[in-house]
C-alpha cells in the first residue's frame, strides 16, 4: 500500500477525533495537489484505528464522561488550546446539527451551596447531617437563585444558588454519542480503517518492505494478525498510555516516555419525571456544581437535551483501570452514595415520606478513568526517539493523553493540531508547551 500510514493506538475520544480530522486534513491535501495539477500523484494518507475493546467507546472514559465544556475555565499552558476546541466543539455541532445528533447544547453553570443546619431527622434514610432536607419545602430561593433564568425543573429548590459562567463560554454534549457521529464519519472515508477488537502486539516491517516502519495487529476475537506499515505511531490510549508505550518500544528508555497516570471516577445516570424530553427547553441545561461535601464529596450534575441526569464527583486514585478489554463496575457503596444525592437533590418525595414513588430512576451506572499527568496538563506531540533509526525509515512516535478532567472538552481541538503537526503543518494554537 503506498503512500503515508499512520496507526492510531487507541480509540476513545481523543484517538477518533485524530482519525476524523487527520483523514479530513488529509484528504483536503490530495486534492490540492491533483486541483493543481503538480507533477506527482498522491498516493493518500492511510489511518488505521487500533483498539481492543469489543465494543468502542462503552466502558471507557471516553464514553462514560459528563460531557460538560467551557471555553476558558483553563490554566495558561493549555488555555488556548481549551477555547479553541471548545470553539471547534460549537461549529461541529452547526455543522452536523449536534443538538440533535449529539446533545450539544450551551449550558448555565451553577453553584449550589447546600449550607443551613435545620432539624434532626432521618426520613430520607440519608443520615445525620441531612435531616434538613425534610424542611426544605419552607426554603425560600435567594435573590441569587432567582435571578436565573429557569431554575432547573429537576432539581428542589435550594437557597444558596448562584450562576458561575455564562451561557456562551459553556456547553454540554452527550460524549458517547459524539464519538459515534465522528466513529461514523471515519467509517465513510475509505482512508481509515478500524480495527476492533484488536491490539498492536508489536512493530514489525513490512516484508515487501523491511526498509519501511510497520507494526502487527493482532485480533482479539480471530487471533487473525495484519502487518501495516506505519510511518506514524499516534498513541491515544488514555490511562494506558504508559503501558503501551513501554510494550511497543521496550528498546526505548522508559524515561523517554511521558508519565500517564490514572484518577478513577463513578458516575450514575438517572431520568426524571421532571425533566423529559420533548418539553426540555434547551435554555434550562445546567452544570450543577456542590461547593459543600454530600456523601463524603462535591457532587457535580448535569442536566442534558435527552434527558439524562449525569451524577459524578466520586474519584478514587487507589482504583487502577482494569485490563482495557474488560471493565470494572462501580462498587455498590459508590452507586449508593450516587443514588443519595440524587434523592436529596432531585426527589421531592423522599423528603416528605417514605414509600412514595421517587421522583427518578437510575438508568446507568460507570465508572471509568481520567488519564492524569503530574503537571496536570495533557502532553501533546512528537516523542523523541533514540532509537529511531532502528524501527525503519521516517518512523515517528506520537502521544496525545493525559487530558484528566478535560478529556472531552479538549478532544477535538487535540485531535486537530495534532493531525496539523503529523503532516508537516503549523498548529492552529501553540501547543509546544504540552510537548512531551
Ligand atoms: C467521571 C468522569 C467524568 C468526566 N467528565 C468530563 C467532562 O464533563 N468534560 C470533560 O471534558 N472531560 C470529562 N472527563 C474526562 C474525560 O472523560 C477524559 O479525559 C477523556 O475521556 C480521555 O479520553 P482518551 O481518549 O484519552 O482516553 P479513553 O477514553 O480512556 O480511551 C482510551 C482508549 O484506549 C484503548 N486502549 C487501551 N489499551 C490499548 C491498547 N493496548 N491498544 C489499543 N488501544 C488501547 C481503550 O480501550 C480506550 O478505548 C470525565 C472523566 C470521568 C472519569
Amino acid at each position: 500500500m503506498a503512500g503515508t500510514h499512520t496507526v492510531i493506538v487507541g480509540s476513545g475520544i481523543v484517538g477518533i477525533s485524530t482519525a476524523y480530522y487527520l483523514s479530513l486534513l488529509a484528504s483536503e491535501e490530495n486534492s490540492e495537489i491533483s486541483a493543481g495539477g503538480a507533477h506527482y500523484t498522491s498516493q493518500g494518507h492511510h489511518i488505521h484505528l487500533v483498539d481492543p475493546a469489543p465494543i468502542l467507546f462503552e466502558h471507557a472514559a471516553s464514553g462514560k464522561a459528563g460531557g460538560f465544556l467551557a471555553r476558558n475555565w483553563f490554566s495558561s499552558s493549555v488555555a488556548e488550546l481549551g477555547a479553541f476546541s471548545f470553539d471547534l466543539h460549537k461549529s461541529l455541532a452547526e455543522e452536523f446539527d449536534g443538538r440533535k445528533k449529539w446533545g450539544w447544547s450551551q449550558s448555565t453553570v451553577i453553584n449550589l451551596d447546600i449550607t443551613g443546619s435545620r432539624k434532626k431527622g432521618s426520613e430520607t434514610g440519608l443520615g445525620e447531617g441531612w435531616d434538613w432536607i425534610q424542611s426544605r419545602d419552607s426554603m425560600v430561593p435567594s435573590a441569587e437563585a432567582e435571578e436565573l433564568a429557569e431554575y432547573p425543573p429537576w432539581l428542589n429548590e435550594f437557597a444558596g444558588v448562584r450562576p458561575l459562567a455564562d451561557r456562551e463560554s459553556t456547553a454540554q454534549i452527550d460524549p458517547l454519542r459524539l464519538c459515534h457521529f465522528l466513529l461514523d464519519q471515519c467509517r465513510s472515508r475509505k482512508t481509515v480503517r478500524i480495527h476492533n477488537p484488536a491490539l498492536v502486539s508489536r512493530l514489525a516491517k513490512p516484508t515487501s518492505d523491511p526498509d519501511l516502519p510497520g507494526v502487527l495487529i493482532e485480533y482479539q476475537n480471530t487471533s487473525e494478525k495484519v502487518t501495516v506499515p506505519c510511518e506514524n505511531l499516534i498513541v491515544t490510549s488514555g490511562p494506558w498510555t504508559s503501558s503501551v508505550l513501554k510494550s511497543l518500544l521496550p528498546g526505548e528508555p522508559p524515561t523517554s516516555f511521558p508519565a500517564i497516570g490514572s484518577l478513577s471516577g463513578a458516575s450514575i445516570v438517572v431520568r426524571s419525571k421532571r425533566w423529559q424530553p420533548p418539553q426540555i427547553d434547551p435554555s434550562q441545561i445546567n452544570a450543577l456544581f456542590l461547593s459543600k461535601r454530600m456523601e463524603g464529596f462535591n457532587p457535580e450534575i448535569f442536566s442534558r437535551v435527552g434527558g439524562e441526569i449525569y451524577i459524578a464527583g466520586l474519584n478514587d486514585a487507589s482504583i487502577a483501570p482494569p485490563p482495557p478489554s474488560t471493565h470494572s463496575p462501580p462498587s455498590s457503596d459508590s452507586v449508593g452514595r450516587l443514588t443519595n444525592v440524587a434523592k436529596y437533590l432531585c426527589d421531592r418525595h423522599s423528603a416528605k415520606a417514605h414509600g412514595a414513588s421517587a421522583d427518578f430512576e437510575v438508568v446507568s451506572r460507570g465508572l471509568c478513568f481520567r488519564p492524569t499527568t503530574s503537571k496536570g496538563t495533557p502532553v501533546i506531540g512528537q516523542i523523541p526517539l533514540r532509537s529511531g533509526g532502528l524501527y525503519g525509515r521516517g518512523f515517528r512516535l506520537w502521544i496525545a493523553s493525559g487530558h484528566g478532567p478535560w478529556g472531552i472538552c479538549m478532544s477535538l481541538g487535540t485531535g486537530m493540531v495534532l493531525s496539523q503537526m503529523v503532516l508537516g503543518r503549523k498548529p492552529s494554537v501553540d501547543v509546544s508547551k504540552l510537548w512531551p
